[in-house]
């Protein structure tokens, strides 16, 4: 296993990332690009590294994923174990099984830093926790409890930070199917719904798929519920708006420890952050097709007992991440109906089914 990249542990700043990342793209062209979501108040790059296999074409088959770091200038751990986990999956793509299949199967993007200038001070100031408006970027989203909720564009965009305003443009345009949201300053994984109490609807099952198996990054080993209500959260937002259900894990005690301890945090959390990849592969997949079998998008997929459906693709393929169980799994679109013998399924890991859908 390669893990050169942490000869010398130390933070990666701003600067030295987007020179990483340029080389990153340049010496592994087949398997890494790298864009920018947008600007932070100061104008820096909020830079995500995308990698897949034949990263440059598209691949409809596969689940996209993404981990978000650092939203929180001075939570750094999370932040430098994306720059790491970016390269351990370039170097030892081809050379290590698991890294490999995931590469091949998966279309991962890693986003180091949400807020970069938060972390450029942070390291002088020892503050950094805000955006440079000052703003907490995890209380700025757009809240399903907020009476003037609606989904126009002035309200979902109006008045928010850059930081977070590229982030909800993103989540809109891309369909992720599961995402990790990486803190510090606690040992914690937090599921939705963050705002409130009344949580029940948001499906136990769900939580449990990616909490309760022990498969939560590092030492996170509670879910805990209690100490994290709050409006205007990322992870809710996510789970509400879009078809990608995020979970928040809290990696470490110390918010910005000693770059000589980076290494430990690598170590204990390696395994964890592939495996909370792996789950995205987890539940039932496929594609929605028309009568002549063209790609039918933004079907509903419905799973009986669970409130929250995901929708296909504008390929027509779609995700929908469930334990190992019997399901009613129905998929609605405008002007179809769904062929009934595909409503009852048992599903299992990773389990395929394409909807063909009728005229109505
Ligand atoms: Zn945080």
């Amino acid at each position: 296993m390669n893990n050169s990249f942490l000869k010398t542990p130390q933070y990666t700043n701003y600067d030295d990332l987007v020179k990483l990342f340029d080389e990153l793209e340049t010496n592994y062209p087949e398997l890494a690009k790298v864009y920018s979501i947008g600007k932070s108040v100061e104008g820096r790059r909020l830079l995500v590294i995308q990698i897949s296999e034949g990263v440059k074409s598209t691949h409809p088959e596969r689940p996209a994923f993404k981990y978000v770091a650092n939203m929180h200038g001075d939570e750094s751990v999370g932040r430098q174990l994306m720059i790491y986990l970016a390269q351990y999956l370039l170097v030892n793509y081809g050379k290590d099984d698991r890294v490999t299949k995931l590469v091949n199967t998966t279309d991962i993007h890693l986003m180091p830093s949400l807020n970069p200038d938060g972390f450029e001070k942070s390291k002088f100031e020892g503050d950094g926790r805000n955006n440079a408006k000052g703003v907490d970027l995890n209380r700025d989203f757009p809240d399903q409890f907020d009476r003037n909720r609606s989904n126009d564009d002035a309200y979902l965009f109006g008045g928010r930070q850059p930081e977070t305003a590229a982030i909800i443009r993103w989540v809109l345009s891309k369909q992720f199917v599961l995402s990790g949201n990486l803190h510090g300053g606690a040992i914690v994984a937090s599921y939705p719904y963050d705002d409130s109490r009344l949580y029940v609807e948001c499906l136990q099952l769900e939580a449990c798929l990616l909490c309760g198996r022990g498969i939560a990054p590092g030492e996170a080993h509670s879910c805990n519920r209690s100490c994290l209500n709050f409006l205007g959260g990322m992870q809710d937002f996510n789970y509400v708006n879009s078809n990608c259900f995020e979970v928040t894990f809290e990696l470490s005690c110390c918010k910005y420890p000693r770059a000589a301890q980076l290494p430990h945090f690598w170590d204990i959390n390696r395994d964890p952050l592939l495996a909370y990849i792996e789950q995205v592969h987890v539940g039932v997949t496929g594609f929605v097709l028309d009568e002549d079998g063209e790609p039918v998008k933004n079907a509903q997929i419905i799973v009986e007992g669970i409130k929250h459906s995901v929708r296909s693709t504008e390929h027509g393929a779609y995700w929908r991440l469930l334990l190992p169980g019997d399901y009613n799994i129905t998929t609605v679109a405008s002007g179809h109906r769904l062929n009934s013998t595909n409503k009852a399924r048992r599903i299992d890991f990773a389990i395929l089914i394409t909807y063909q859908l009728k005229q109505q």
